[in-house]
């Protein structure tokens, strides 16, 4: 699909990105991850702002349903997709580090994290909207508010799998380790659909 190529160019534009740096206070905005989209999360269904990084749009791309319902909501405007400022990048990673919860986040968990931190620096109120647990760690070390899938009914929960790019091992979500303990390679982290139910955390 060519179309979302534009998408970027247009949600990531220099005037968006000023625009988000001046406005009214407290505005509310949810910061959607990939699990969101995966488990089918309809931006059109909800009132609030809704906001995500180039990465998820990149990790829902092989499923054309979600991609198709997520462009949809980048056209009507209901979803913007921009990148992190360096500074808020930096903050994340080591709010990430002073929890442990480092190696359990992917890049673009990271992402979303600093995305938030400056959405909250710029006076927004941001919502993260993730089922992941070391998001929501982190989330709460750096007093930003989240909420899990099952707050929106959606109980099909998304899990995470590690594995090893180079020799194809796979790890437990939760393994601690950040590289394979064969190769050595850095582990990657994909989704892996379940039917299991959710438990609510609030
Ligand atoms: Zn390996």
């Amino acid at each position: 699909m060519n179309s979302t190529i534009a998408y970027e160019a247009e949600f990531c534009s220099k005037e968006w990105d000023e625009k988000i740096h001046r406005n009214k206070p407290s505005k509310r905005i949810m910061v959607l991850d990939t699990s969101a989209f995966l488990a089918g999360f309809d931006p059109l269904a909800v009132n609030e702002e809704q906001i995500t990084v180039p990465n998820v749009q990149e990790e829902i791309r092989s499923n054309s349903m979600t991609a198709l319902r997520f462009g949809t909501a980048v056209e009507n405007g209901k979803l913007r997709i921009k990148a992190p400022d360096g500074e808020s990048l930096n903050k994340a990673k080591s709010a990430a580090n002073s929890v442990g919860d480092s190696y359990y986040l992917s890049e673009t968990d990271t992402q979303l994290l600093a995305l938030s931190l400056e959405l909250k620096s710029a006076g927004y109120d941001p919502q993260i909207i993730s089922d992941d647990y070391s998001i929501q760690n982190v989330a709460a070390k750096m007093g930003i508010d989240f909420a899990a899938l099952a707050t929106f009914g959606i109980r099909r929960l998304l899990e995470w799998v590690r594995y090893c790019p180079a020799c194809h091992k796979e790890y437990a979500a939760d393994a601690g380790a950040a590289t394979c303990m064969v190769c050595g390679t850095q582990l990657k982290r994909k989704p892996r659909r379940t039917t299991k139910n959710l438990k609510s955390t609030s």
